[in-house]
């Protein structure tokens, strides 16, 4: 067969195959390869290969050998077509890694090349033309020789490239072998062409069409097949890399070597390749450490974002206590501490849910950040528990820190006394969620300045003033003073005293007379408790109740204050006085559901009228949850027992609490009685005579508020100046004083029948 001939039938074959991979290409969805970019670039590296073979076969003259310009079309198109398949295939398999698969294929061709060159081509061009061989003076030779060169380029390229492949494997292999192939076939046919073998020509353009038609059938098995996980093949690869590159290394110094030791020199080409080698290898590992580069600063990110989360709170984002250690050790200055707590919050937790509760949480945070000075730190310690770190002079703020960029110019104390009351006026603003509002206060305990020495005693220092601020009546600010130390270890001592006090006896009652003015008639008497420690003496209520509620221990004291008062009551009754009696509650109590049929139990097991029992809910207890106090206490009323409002004036109630709780009896705090001139009495004894409610004033300790009370129209007292806290058997004598005063016939109420109640049983069994 003619060359021409051969030609025909490769271009034919070639085109028609082309069109084909073009079908099967065109097919390609590429949802499973980023796009649709990769089978583009085949199907054009393709057309590129084909064309060239086009155009050689319409050059070439019947009966002529093709010469160095009729096989340009093809030379060039060949070497461009296999560039753009090269291309297509990393587009499709390397994502990410094709800079590097490139210059390590670039490596192994160029050594290649070189010990191909040495070894064989070389001494065998030595051999036939003598030394002084130049290829680039032999056009034709150049180009076969040119898309040779590419071929092997290309072929070693997709050699790593198959090499690192992760599995499945089978499209890369094919693709690569089919790029491979083209490359192979199309040299070949260049060379077919230049030595004029028609046959040989025909045979070798089929495989080159096939070749084609290999690449796009691999193509497509890409499109099916689920890309394995790159990651975690990365590090596969990775021990894979190093070997694929060395070896040929190795072989093109051995090469070199085994030249020189035959020959003594190197040759131009020789070189010409050496230096390939030396440029891709440079290439390669500035490439390797770029890379080295990028996984540094990766991994010192992800070590950032590690510790960032290390030192954070989740919830709110703020830092946590180990980030607060971190800023206290590396504060310059003298460091200023704000220990804050949440009033009530566990209230919003248990009635609300733990939703609300977190929502509350972050807009503290919120509000914190957006309320502090510049390098200010606020942090969660956990649950309702926050911190702010003032430094003076910090260059550099801290991560997390306040609003703002620029260094503050001072943490004095002053200056933190002022922050700390921002904050605590911006913390008690209603907090809304889905769109009801949550009412808190919050308490912060303040230390630091010259005075601190070390972070623990910050700390402690800061935790101190914080549980002094609660107990000083909570939504305020209290300053550390090394007086707190003394306070802190009575309370622990009291804490630990008054877990033992009910069974070793040391608790009783004392009972304070409510008088009606201005008679003087004993008509009721408060239950007070008392506490004689044989170490600590007499121990105020006032001081161990609060301590008694912070440790769990007050439902216990209650309930046995509630057991006694209302065994003396029904004493007194049956003894045939007329006389209520009224007990303190916590308001830890009254959150319990159980508390209404406790109460009412103790009235039954003492056979008494609910309505001789009075119940005093302080102000304290009222401002915490209004729904449900009302409901409690509605409860209780329902059943006859009455209630009394305490301490009223001196703390958070409103008027409009007072019209939604039910309640019988307003009892008005001494600090009003207190006031000389007694119009406060008088606008409470006006409040509750429209209100319809009694009115008793409280601590009335001297003559002239004694006076005041009566002419403000208040019809009940109680204080030192009337009687002060008694024994039962004082208020006995009394009431059987002012019994024996009146006149018996009228007065005498029929007595009760006690039956034998015990108390002291009663309490042991509940
Ligand atoms: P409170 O319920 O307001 O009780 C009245 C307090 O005022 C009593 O103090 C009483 O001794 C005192 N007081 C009465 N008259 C005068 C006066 O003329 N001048 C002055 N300065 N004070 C007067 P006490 O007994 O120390 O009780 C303090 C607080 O402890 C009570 O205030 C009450 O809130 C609480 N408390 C007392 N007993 C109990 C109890 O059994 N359970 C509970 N949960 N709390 C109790
Ligand atoms: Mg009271
Ligand atoms: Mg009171």
């Amino acid at each position: 067969m003619s060359v021409t001939a051969g030609l025909t039938v490769a271009a034919l074959t070639s085109l028609s195959l082309a069109l084909a991979c073009a079908g099967v290409l065109g097919r390609a969805s590429g949802t499973r390869t980023g796009g649709r970019a990769p089978y583009r670039l085949l199907a054009v590296g393709t057309a590129l290969g084909t064309l060239g073979l086009i155009g050689t076969a319409a050059t070439v003259v019947p009966g002529e050998d093709p010469g160095p310009g009729r096989l340009a079309p093809f030379a060039f198109g060949l070497g461009a077509g296999s560039l753009v398949l090269l291309l297509g295939v990393l587009r499709l398999h390397a994502r990410g890694g094709a800079v590097r698969h490139v210059l390590d294929g670039l490596v192994i061709a160029s050594c290649t090349l070189y010990v191909g060159w040495t070894l064989v081509i070389e001494p065998a061009y030595r051999a036939h033309l003598g030394p002084g061989l130049s290829v680039l003076t032999r056009p034709r030779l150049l180009l076969v020789a040119g898309p040779a060169v590419l071929a092997v380029g290309v072929s070693a390229v997709l050699a790593v490239l198959v090499w690192r492949a992760a599995g499945p494997r089978a499209s890369v292999v094919v693709t690569g072998a089919g790029v491979a192939l083209t490359g192979a076939s199309g040299v070949g046919l260049l060379a077919a062409l230049r030595h004029g073998d028609g046959s040989l020509v025909a045979a070798l353009g089929v495989l080159y069409g096939l070749s084609q038609l290999t690449v796009a059938g691999g193509a497509r098995r890409a499109d099916r097949v689920v890309r394995p996980d790159e990651a975690a093949h990365g590090a596969r690869a990775a021990g894979r890399r190093a070997l694929v590159t060395w070896v040929p290394v190795l072989c093109a110094i051995a090469a070199a070597a085994l030249r020189l030791t035959l020959v003594h020199s190197i040759d131009n080409v020789g070189a010409v390749i050496a230096g390939l080698i030396g440029v891709t290898l440079c290439a390669r590992q500035a490439s390797a450490l770029r890379e080295a580069h990028g996984y540094a600063d990766e991994l010192a990110r992800e070590r950032e974002a590690l510790r960032e989360l290390a030192h954070s709170d989740a919830l709110t984002g703020l830092g946590n206590r180990r980030r607060l250690a971190d800023a206290l050790r590396r504060a310059g200055s003298p460091p200023v501490l704000l220990a804050i707590d949440l009033d009530g919050f566990k209230n919003v937790n248990d009635m609300r849910g733990h939703d609300v509760g977190d929502t509350v949480l972050v807009e503290v945070a919120h509000r914190l950040r957006a309320n502090l000075r510049p390098g200010d730190l606020p942090v969660r310690l956990g649950g309702d528990e926050f911190a702010v770190l003032m430094v003076a002079g910090r260059a550099q703020p801290e991560p997390g820190c306040g609003a703002g960029g620029h260094a503050p110019t001072g943490a004095g104390l002053e200056e933190a006394e002022r922050v700390a009351a921002r904050l605590l006026a911006v913390l008690s603003q209603p907090y809304q969620v889905d769109g009801v509002a949550v009412f808190l206060s919050a308490s912060i305990g303040l230390a630091g300045g010259a005075g601190a020495t070390d972070v623990t005693t910050l700390l402690r220092d800061a935790d101190v003033s914080l549980r002094f601020a609660k107990q000083r009546g909570k939504n305020r600010v209290e300053r550390f003073d090394a007086a707190y130390e003394h306070w802190l270890r009575r309370r622990t001592t009291l804490e630990h005293e008054l877990r033992g006090a009910l069974e070793r006896d040391e608790l009783s009652l004392a009972y304070q007379p409510v008088l009606s003015l201005p008679d003087a008639r004993p008509v009721g008497a408060e239950a007070l408790l008392r506490w004689y420690h044989p170490g600590l003496g007499q121990v105020s209520p006032a001081e161990f109740i609060p301590v008694a509620e912070e440790a769990g221990l007050v439902g216990q004291l209650d309930r046995w204050v509630l057991h006694q008062a209302c065994h003396q009551l029904s004493r007194w009754l049956a003894d045939g006085h007329d006389v209520w009696l009224s007990v303190n509650i916590s308001s830890r109590e009254l959150h319990l559901p159980e508390y209404v049929p406790q109460v009412l139990e103790v009235l039954r097991a003492h056979r008494l009228p609910p309505g001789r029992l009075v119940l005093e809910v302080t102000e304290h207890a009222v401002a915490v949850d209004l729904d449900e106090l009302a409901q409690r206490l509605g409860a209780l009323r329902a059943a006859g027992v009455r209630i009394a409002l305490d301490d009223f004036g001196a703390g958070y109630s409103s008027l409009g609490q007072l019209r939604r709780l039910p309640v019988d009896i307003i009892k008005i705090d001494r600090s009003l009685v207190a006031e000389p001139a007694g119009t406060l009495v008088e606008v409470v004894v006006g409040l509750g005579a429209r209100l319809g409610l009694e009115v008793v004033a409280e601590g009335v300790s001297e003559a002239a508020q004694r006076a005041a009370v009566e002419a403000a129209g208040c019809r009940l007292g109680q204080g030192d100046v009337l009687h002060p806290p008694m024994l039962a058997e004082h208020v006995e004598a009394l009431l059987a004083r002012d019994m024996t005063a009146q006149d018996t016939g009228s007065a005498h109420i029929p007595a009760q029948n006690l039956g034998q109640v015990d108390s002291g049983r009663e309490m042991r069994q509940a």
